[in-house]
């Protein structure tokens, strides 16, 4: 694949930083290999690279870190 499915722009292969939900948990998946559209930024994901995450993610990979993730809630910001 070398175009967009999204807008038929340019991909180009580059190691992507993926946040991934699982049960409630969420992972981050640093150094994924991804075809990233130079025009819109949309990112693929081949078959095997669909393998590894789900090998690393399901299958409980070791994690290099864990960092804490603030959580924001928009509605705070509405005007009631
Ligand atoms: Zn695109």
């Amino acid at each position: 694949m070398d175009t967009c499915l999204s807008c038929k722009g340019h991909v180009e292969e580059k190691r992507v930083t993926h946040l991934q939900a699982y049960h409630d948990q969420w992972y981050i998946v640093e150094n994924l290999p991804a075809l990233v559209c130079r025009q819109c930024g949309e990112r693929f994901f081949t078959a095997q690279v669909y393998d590894v995450l789900h090998r690393l993610v399901v299958g409980g990979a070791e994690p290099v870190r864990i960092v804490e993730v603030p959580v924001l809630d928009a509605s705070q910001t509405e005007e009631s």
